[in-house]
């Protein structure tokens, strides 16, 4: 599955996170996904799911997904925007020279950590 690999390469990025600030857990994060980036909501949801299950520091933690439009810009007339009919093409003026600025990737942001106090000593507080 597509999607679990891709979402493998992002526990990887989170475990970095996790680790870096001694985290206990994730509690939230929040992913972009851009419309060329062959995701499918539901595998991802899935391989989510399926990942929850392995991994305890993510046992809880909910995953909100972005959907970004594809944009473009234009090399014969400047343009750059969101693309129309899912096209890579000019809406402007119907060029085929565009380069794809947004739209391929995959991003984490946002990332809320579950963060154990370090200067309790020991013991609850009364
Ligand atoms: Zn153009």
């Amino acid at each position: 599955m597509h999607e679990l690999s891709l979402l493998q390469a992002l526990v990887g990025e989170l475990e970095g996170v996790v680790r870096r600030y001694g985290a206990r857990r994730v509690v939230r994060f929040r992913l972009e996904v851009g419309e060329l980036a062959n995701v499918v909501p539901e595998l991802l949801e899935e391989a989510f799911a399926l990942l929850q299950k392995r991994i305890p520091w993510m046992a809880d933690a909910v995953m909100e997904t972005e959907y970004r439009p594809v944009r473009i810009r234009c090399h014969a007339c400047g343009h750059e925007g969101e693309w129309a009919n899912r096209q890579i093409r000019c809406p402007v003026c119907s060029g085929h020279a565009v380069t794809v600025v947004e739209g391929e990737e995959l991003r984490l942001r946002d990332v809320e950590l579950e963060i154990p106090d370090v200067d309790a000593s020991g013991g609850d507080a009364p």
